[in-house]
């Protein structure tokens, strides 16, 4: 594996490990997390996340565990923490460890925390930390001010800390309605004039009457996210809480709420540090899951896994491998500030994992009949290529030449431009071109056929016995067009869809822009090709290079044995000149 380039986090991680910061008993002195709301499905974004807190638990002997931060009873569903489990692993990341005891799985859910978050609230309410806020949510809106406004005191604010504790024990108990109360935290006497506006009071419990998903009615009030990440990320050990940049303003809170929890004996010492990173933004994509709902939704694609979509599931579907997404998270690196990386660098990616490994393939994805007209009807002419031109040892595929034969419609011109080397009939004086059939024989054009509408319909050649490719006569035949064909007879008839970016601008989203002014109506173009006849071997997510065309995969869903569909990756090249 390739050595993984520094960054500052891997040097905070290193600067950690020399010192000794967070050796801890019984522990690793690195402890990651990654922890996904189970709201949606996890996108490109998700995985850079991944791979920087797995792969700094992989490099530096530690753990990383996998948290479903699920304290919003109201979006999250088991169906997100079955599809984010299933794409951390075919990511290639495992929150298995061996242990003492055998294997260890640090797979958590916050709602696991539950009594331990509300015994801890109790005790901040008692330590004098927190008070429950009986104003409505505008006068609380209100009074917290603004950046530029200092805010005043809730009227609340000083209740007595046993009328508090007995408040939020009824707020539990469900005595009062959503919204009714509200438990906040208390900072500093001169909270409200902070900048930070995490530091004015934050809610830290709210009455919220809803059905959990793993904890189901037991509970009516729900711990706020900024309340409840720290916390658990300490109750796990975490040594080295890695976050996106937007979190950068909740890390005073993070490390307030620690301290004072510290002071109670809640947790092993030292607590959990935050760090932060850039988000992904990534060209010609959203990465939202509000927005990529949206898109599902409104059926601007067939589901959370279609091939357009930037999900795990739908750049596996298209056909991404786990290497290349990793190589990707690995290439863009990270950073302490934003920007956006070119969908090209992930394109890349994945033709720089599939060009030595994708098995090659011929197909014809623009059908138009070539008839050879001095080739026996009968016959049939075996042809053989590498599977691989690098891997010998994988030997040849074999198909057949016959009188007709499949090829690109774009392969001829009945009147050649200049540079067109390809196939085009006698000009005039002038003879028809000579093109070699890729693995075959040299053809020479004679003419061709139209339809009523004066539509080209089939192409006329004479072929040289003795040029067939790996004989001796071959070598007499110099021709400047090489171009890719399968016989009629032969070819494996397939439905070929050829996917290309969701959007046709860079950055869909920025500035609060309509994303949905800016799909490409051409995103997915369906088409039927010809394909080699071995390709009614392939199955379900086998990926392969088909000359000339670009990397395709077999569709996981609708393959059938003996018959199956397939979606282009990514082009050879990039058409999009960036
Ligand atoms: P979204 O904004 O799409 O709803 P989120 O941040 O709300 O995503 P979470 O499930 O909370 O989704 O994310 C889990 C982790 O993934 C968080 O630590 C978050 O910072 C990280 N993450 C989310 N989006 C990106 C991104 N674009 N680039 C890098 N990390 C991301
Ligand atoms: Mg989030
Ligand atoms: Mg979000």
């Amino acid at each position: 594996a390739p050595v993984p380039a520094s960054n500052f986090l891997r040097n905070i991680v290193e600067a950690d490990l020399a010192a000794g910061t967070h050796q801890r008993d019984g522990l690793p002195p690195v402890i990651t997390r990654f922890p996904p709301e189970p709201n949606g499905y996890l996108h490109i974004g998700h995985a850079k996340s991944i791979c920087v807190n797995f792969g700094i638990a992989r490099d530096y002997q530690g753990r990383c565990h996998l948290r479903f931060d699920d304290t919003n009873p109201t979006k999250e569903e088991q169906e997100y923490v079955d599809t984010i489990i299933d794409s951390v692993q075919w990511l290639g990341f495992s929150w298995t460890q061996p242990g003492d005891q055998g294997d260890q799985e640090y797979l958590h859910y916050a709602s696991d925390y539950f009594d331990q978050l509300y015994a801890m609230a109790e005790y901040l309410i008692t330590a004098g930390y927190a008070y429950v806020d009986s104003q409505s949510p505008e006068e609380m809106a209100a009074n917290r001010g603004n950046f530029g406004a200092v805010g005043k005191n809730s009227p609340f604010r000083n209740r007595p800390r046993e009328e508090s504790l007995q408040m939020f024990r009824d707020m539990k108990a469900g005595k009062y309605k959503d919204g009714e109360h509200i438990l906040r935290a208390k900072i500093s006497e001169d909270a409200m004039a902070s900048p930070n506006m995490n530091m004015r009071d934050p809610a830290i419990y709210r009455i919220r009457h809803a059905h959990h998903h793993r904890t189901g009615d037991a509970w009516c009030i729900y711990p706020m996210y900024d309340y409840t990440h720290p916390i658990s990320d300490a109750l796990e050990n975490i040594s080295h809480s890695i976050c996106t940049l937007e979190f950068q303003d909740h890390r005073p809170f993070y490390d307030w709420l620690l301290e004072t929890l510290s002071a109670g004996g809640f947790f092993k010492q030292p607590v959990p540090k935050q760090y932060e990173f850039a988000r992904l933004n990534l060209t010609y994509v959203v990465t939202s899951k509000r927005k990529l709902r949206q898109l599902v939704d409104e059926k601007i694609v067939t589901g959370w896994d279609d091939p357009r979509m930037p999900t795990i599931v739908g750049l596996r579907r298209r056909g991404y491998t786990p290497e290349a997404i990793q190589l990707f998270c690995e290439r863009i690196g990270v950073s302490k500030s934003d920007g956006w990386i070119d969908y090209g660098v992930l394109e890349g990616a994945v033709r720089e994992d599939l060009d030595p490994k994708a098995p090659r393939g011929i197909a014809v994805l623009r059908p138009l009949k070539l008839i050879i007209d001095n080739f026996d009807a009968s016959a049939s002419v075996e042809c053989s290529s590498p599977v691989h031109p690098h891997h010998p040892e994988l030997g040849n595929r074999t198909f057949p030449i016959t009188r007709e034969v499949w090829i690109e419609e774009e392969d001829f011109m009945e009147v050649p431009s200049k540079g067109f080397f390809r196939l085009y009939p006698p000009q005039g004086e002038q003879p028809g071109s000579k093109v070699r059939l890729k693995y075959g024989y040299v053809v020479e054009c004679t003419g061709f056929d139209k339809d009523a509408n004066g539509k080209v319909v089939a192409v006329h050649c004479n072929y040289f016995p003795d040029s067939k490719s790996g004989t001796d006569g071959a070598n007499n035949y110099k021709v400047k067009g090489n171009i890719h064909w399968v016989s009629v007879a032969a070819a494996l008839q397939a439905e070929v869809r050829l996917y290309d970016r969701l959007f046709t601008e860079a950055q869909p989203d920025a500035g609060g822009k309509d994303f949905m002014a800016a799909l490409n109506p051409n995103a997915l173009e369906t088409v039927t090709a010809y394909l080699e006849p071995g390709m009614k071997d392939a199955v379900a997510d086998q990926r392969f290079q088909f000359e000339r065309h670009g990397y395709f995969v077999a569709d996981r869903i609708d393959s059938q044995p003996g018959k199956p569909v397939f979606n282009r990756i990514v082009t050879l090249k990039d058409s999009w000149g960036s």
